[in-house]
């Protein structure tokens, strides 16, 4: 396969080369030492304790080392977008006095790293994603949701781990030719990572949990979805890695996805942030007197706007 110019044929707008976008976004002149942190909320208009959570060990670390705190609009997702929903998260840390250097504000963006709103990177994300497929490391994949469904009952059938992987992962190996018959056919297609099956372990220290041991990358996980737009995965690194942050501050529902991340910053040769996975929220079912998450459904103490409504000083919070 001549990976060149099915990275050619799959993004013909790219202009730009790794290159330039490194020197868009040249390393911080920040005091040694300094750290640069961020939230990264979905714009669903929902603001909940976990983000504030997240947000406020952010903007200490940030803060306390004369580094910058900045807020992305992480918007990949548009079913979820809601109006006025960057205004709604800062409003909300406003009120409990976390404050932003940098980043999304209601009027447009503040600072140099930016498009600070995920959808509007897009050229960026683009630049790797032809790189990946030039190096023969990203490839298109037209497999269906029903196909994707069937190959998921016979990995639960033969008690193998589900996913596109490995033999699972049937368009790994198209040719250039049935590539460019089946986008002429207007099939759609995603864009995915090659992964390797090694059986090697990873090790991530992170900094609150320790060491953090797990078994390599195997996925063909998804880089781009059918409309261009990256997933979380994909997102996460190009946009840490080229806002420079130092931290990265998240709930520990992502650890299960820090493989795919490990294997993206290593694959890009690019140095991995300092990972924080911090606990899920829970608290004491008044019925079962159990431990469990909070819900949205049950707990209104999960939303930001609650305390506002009650008048809830921001010092209880913190
Ligand atoms: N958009 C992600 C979330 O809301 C952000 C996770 C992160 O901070 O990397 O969970």
């Amino acid at each position: 396969m001549d990976y060149k110019a099915l990275a050619d044929y799959l993004f013909p707008d790219v202009k730009d080369t790794p290159e330039d976008i490194d020197r868009r976004f040249p390393e911080r002149q920040l005091p040694a030492g300094a750290n640069v942190t961020r939230i990264g909320p979905s714009p669903t208009g929902f603001v909940h304790l976990g983000n504030l959570y997240n947000a406020i060990i952010g903007e200490r670390i940030a803060h306390q080392s004369q580094g910058v705190f900045y807020l992305r609009i992480e918007d990949t997702d548009n079913k979820r977008e809601v109006e006025g929903a960057v205004e709604t998260v800062i409003n909300a840390m406003d009120y409990f006095g976390v404050h932003f250097d940098e980043g999304a504000t209601a009027q447009g963006d503040n600072g140099s790293y930016g498009p600070y709103r995920q959808r509007q990177r897009k050229d960026i994300y683009h630049v790797f994603a032809k790189l990946l497929t030039e190096r023969g490391l990203a490839y298109p994949c037209f497999m269906t949701a029903e196909e994707i469904e069937a190959v998921r009952e016979q990995q639960t059938a033969n008690k193998e781990n589900p996913g596109v992987y490995g033999k699972y992962a049937k368009c790994r190996d198209l040719t250039l030719d049935e590539i460019k018959a089946n986008i002429e056919a207007g099939k759609e297609w995603v864009l995915r990572f090659r992964g390797q099956e090694t059986g090697e372990t990873i090790a991530v220290e992170d900094a609150i949990r320790g060491k953090l041991e797990m078994p390599r990358n195997n996925m063909d996980f998804v880089l781009l979805k059918s409309d261009g737009i990256p997933t979380y995965h994909f997102a996460h690194v190009i946009d840490d890695h080229f806002m420079r942050s130092t931290h990265v501050i998240r709930g520990e529902e992502w650890i299960s996805s820090l493989p795919m991340h490990v294997e993206l910053f290593n694959t890009l040769g690019w140095k991995q942030p300092v990972y924080c996975h911090t606990a899920t929220l829970m608290k004491i079912d008044e019925e079962t007197g159990g431990k469990r998450k909070l819900s949205k459904r049950k707990d209104p103490e999960l939303a930001l706007s609650y305390y506002q409504q009650e008048g809830i000083s921001r010092d209880a919070i913190w």
